[in-house]
């Protein structure tokens, strides 16, 4: 192990020369965030927590935890992102499982999860739930979490093991009903109170222009929007008219330079109403919510 060996010949061997080292490493490797990374990989191959690593700098690693180690950090150097080196990605405060197979939660899709519940706050549950696409499962076991008489239909057309493991490890799989399925081709089976979606909202020009964490390891379904990054939004907005309660929300996560077009998109529909599109905490549109209109309007 070539990274292994370098960390050999530069003496290593307490805890805070092998932080000191990786860093380094990352540093060369143009990680964005360095430190970070080399603390969050040794925390994890010590089981520990990262504030606890502050407690031990001077402990000397094991030869089984050098070597975990150093694999880790050489896997870091080559762009494979920290949460499929760990396993693990937090989303609104919970411990998801996460691999190649599904889009690594991010932290602006909380915006999504905020607006919706906030939207909600009114209703009266149960409440019937559809998040197509729900990849990793966040948005389905956040909100199911979160509005606790809720029954969630959950559409995915790649793999849904990962997200039907993370519903058993969040005690909500017993409110979930994943469907294996495209969306643009499945019967989405019933009404519901909220249609909610992240779907691949990249030009699928852009995808060769996105950091390699992304570019080399994350699914391309999740991402690939088509010519112009709008093809799902195109899809749902009409469609959910049809799936929606009278008065129900349809809400998306949105790339930032979307926005005016699926206002207008969904303008054009008539039927929605109380269109409001949401900014994230970097000032960036991000997220588009619009309400079915009722009989009497
Ligand atoms: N926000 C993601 C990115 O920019 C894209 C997520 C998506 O397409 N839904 O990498």
């Amino acid at each position: 192990m070539e990274v292994l060996a370098a960390a050999k010949t530069v003496r290593c061997q307490t805890l805070t020369s092998f932080l000191n080292w990786a860093q380094h490493k990352l540093i060369q490797a143009e990680v964005a965030s360095p430190r970070l990374d080399a603390e969050v990989l040794m925390a994890v191959t010590l089981n520990i927590t990262r504030t606890e690593l502050i407690t031990y700098p001077a402990r000397v690693l094991s030869q089984v935890e050098e070597e975990n180690f150093c694999s880790k950090v050489e896997r870091r150097v080559l762009r494979e992102p920290v949460c499929h080196i760990t396993g693990v990605q937090e989303f609104w405060s919970l411990k998801f499982s996460v691999n190649e197979k599904v889009l690594t939660p991010r932290p602006e899709t909380e915006i999504l999860v905020e607006q919706c519940l906030k939207a909600l706050a009114k209703n009266s549950s149960p409440l019937k739930i559809l998040d197509l696409g729900t990849g990793s499962g966040i948005l389905a076991i956040t909100l199911a979490k979160e509005i606790p008489q809720s029954q969630v239909t959950a559409i995915e057309k790649s793999v849904l093991e990962v997200a039907k493991n993370n519903a058993l490890r969040h005690a909500v799989a017993d409110r979930i009903r994943f469907m294996s399925a495209d969306m643009m081709k499945a019967d989405w089976q019933g009404l519901y109170h909220l249609i909610v979606s992240n779907p691949p909202y990249l030009e699928s020009e852009e995808l060769s222009e996105c950091m390699p964490e992304v570019r080399q390891y994350e699914p391309v379904l999740a991402l690939d929007g088509g010519r112009d990054g709008l093809d799902y939004y195109r899809f749902i907005i009409p469609r959910a008219l049809a799936q929606l309660e009278e008065g129900g929300l349809l809400a998306f996560e949105i790339g930032h330079t979307q926005a005016a077009t699926v206002v207008t998109l969904m303008e054009s529909c008539l039927d929605y109403h109380d269109i409001q599109v949401v900014q994230d905490y970097c000032g960036y549109d991000r997220v588009v919510l619009a309400r079915k209109r009722t009989l009497n309007g």
